[in-house]
């Protein structure tokens, strides 16, 4: 737990969020500035910067978070008619929260590439 960080207070409930699916080490919970219908934040509850240093240090969680988003996708209804998964990733990606998250978008269709 970082308590500067704002991912690991919702994890502990202190930030309070609306969840949509969690497991003993994955939280799932909705975007407060939401980008499409469906947009469902999945973390991991320990803390961890981004996408790649949780995948070095446990792969399997890593697959937990990746297998609770397509949990979200069919919580959401949004598994048959295709959703986006994201892990913003550092400056150029435009990362703001360095407690990774996977995006889960639907519910519209999406251009690629991204801008
Ligand atoms: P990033 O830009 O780091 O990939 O995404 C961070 C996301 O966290 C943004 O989509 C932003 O709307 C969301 N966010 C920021 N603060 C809060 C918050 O307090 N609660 C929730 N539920 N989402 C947040
Ligand atoms: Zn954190």
């Amino acid at each position: 737990m970082s308590t500067d960080c704002l991912f690991c207070r919702i994890v502990e409930r202190s930030v309070p969020s609306t969840v949509v699916h969690e497991t003993d080490d994955v939280l799932a919970f909705r975007d407060i500035n939401p980008q499409a219908d469906t947009h469902v934040l999945v973390i991991p509850k320990e803390h961890y910067p981004d996408a790649a240093s949780m995948a070095a240090a446990d792969p399997k969680l890593a697959g937990e978070v990746l297998a609770t988003a397509g949990e979200v996708a069919k919580i959401e209804g949004v598994d048959s008619s295709g959703y986006r998964l994201v892990f913003n990733t550092g400056p150029d990606a435009q990362q703001t929260v360095f407690h990774v998250h996977c995006h889960v978008l639907g519910g519209r269709s999406f251009t690629w590439p991204p801008g």
